[in-house]
């Protein structure tokens, strides 16, 4: 560290993501929800090399063309959306703009690691707040939470999903609160919040294209709420990265939301793999949490967590492994090909059946 480094923020631990190896070739990666198959076609041909000459020429700043294409996808009004530079952007222009007097924001004890690390970089509190012995988000123990709330939906790294019906009741008990539902995993089975958006002003909505559209290099997030939510975002963007989204990734994003015939056959192609993937594990007397994401989070009671990740491995196969003592028995599995499930429950067999 440097002796210029702020005071303020040495003791910032940053988010650690998960391994990116820089060959992937014989690997099997399965650890960071990533989809298997490629973009829709439209984005690969939307890449052209008139596309690479513009490069040249910033964006637009507004993305005018991506909102509207994002804004007819949902059915609601381009003033209704914005987008981020990933959703990790979006959750960061959020954290810092809508903190509330006492700069407290509330969120699940498990999820996604990002949190903790951003209300730490913004001297926010934030306040944990436990799932059910069974992994599960309660809606009532957020009730007049005091601070901002962020629920993933699903929940990350559980895949457990609320519905739509309890997010209402996050929403009604939190009149006072904002309450950020992000949905980086909602298209692969659970129900999106999108739709409340016009009856509820205390509610963000925020997507990605990292999972359900293939476009995780792309770096496109967007948040989805009433128009003035939307533009208090807009007025930290532009305090900020004017420009957030390149060229070459709006282009992509507008193809790949308008696809949406693609999108809905590989999302239920993944769905589909998860169900046969799940049984299998089962079979293999593995716990696997109710999982309506990309990923599911398993355990064995004859393997650790870490030694089922350190041993798959060696098959060239990537998972997560947490090592927070709460779930550090789990690994997390991103769903893949049927050919790469195939793949992990082989190796799995020959795993327990070598103990
Ligand atoms: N939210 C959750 C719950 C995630 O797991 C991720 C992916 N790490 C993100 C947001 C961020 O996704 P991206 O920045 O790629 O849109």
């Amino acid at each position: 560290m440097s002796r210029f480094f702020s005071n303020e923020l040495r003791t910032l631990k940053p988010y650690t993501p998960g391994e990116q190896p820089k060959v992937v070739g014989r690997l099997i990666k399965l650890n960071t929800n990533e989809n298997p198959y490629p973009p829709a076609p439209g984005v690969i041909r939307a890449l052209s090399d008139d596309q690479l000459d513009s490069l040249r020429l910033y964006p637009d700043p507004e993305a005018s063309d991506l909102i509207e294409a994002i804004a007819e996808n949902f059915g609601i009004r381009p003033d209704q959306v914005m987008v981020g530079n990933g959703s990790d952007e979006l959750l960061a222009f959020a954290f810092f703009a809508f903190r509330n007097d006492d700069n407290i924001i509330v969120y699940p004890e498990i999820s996604y690691s990002f949190y903790p690390v951003l209300c730490d970089m913004m001297h926010l509190e934030g306040i944990k707040i436990p799932l059910d012995e069974e992994f599960k988000v309660v809606p009532s123990y957020y009730n007049h939470a005091g601070g901002t709330i962020v629920i993933t939906n699903p929940n990350a790294p559980t895949g457990i999903a609320l519905t739509r019906a309890e997010i209402r009741s996050i929403l009604d008990n939190n009149k006072e609160n904002l309450v950020i539902i992000d949905e980086a995993y909602v298209d692969f089975g659970a129900e999106s919040a999108v739709t409340l958006i016009d009856e509820y002003d205390n509610l963000l909505v925020i997507q990605t294209m990292s999972k359900s559209r293939s476009l995780a290099g792309g770096r496109i997030g967007f948040a989805m709420g009433n128009a003035e939510l939307i533009a208090d975002l807009n007025r930290i963007k532009f305090s900020f990265n004017p420009y957030n989204l390149n060229r070459l990734s709006i282009k992509a994003g507008i193809e790949a939301i308008k696809d949406i015939n693609y999108f809905e056959r590989i999302t239920r192609l993944i769905a589909n793999t998860r169900e046969h993937f799940v049984n299998d594990m089962k079979r293999l007397r593995f716990t696997v949490l109710p999982s309506e994401s990309n990923f599911v989070f398993v355990k064995s009671d004859e393997i650790s967590g870490e030694d089922y990740f350190k041993a798959l491995r060696k098959y060239n196969i990537i998972v997560r492994y947490f090592s927070d003592p709460k779930i550090k028995d789990f690994v997390r599995i991103t769903i893949g090909t049927p050919d790469e499930m195939k793949a992990l429950v082989d190796a799995t067999k020959e795993i327990l059946e070598a103990r």
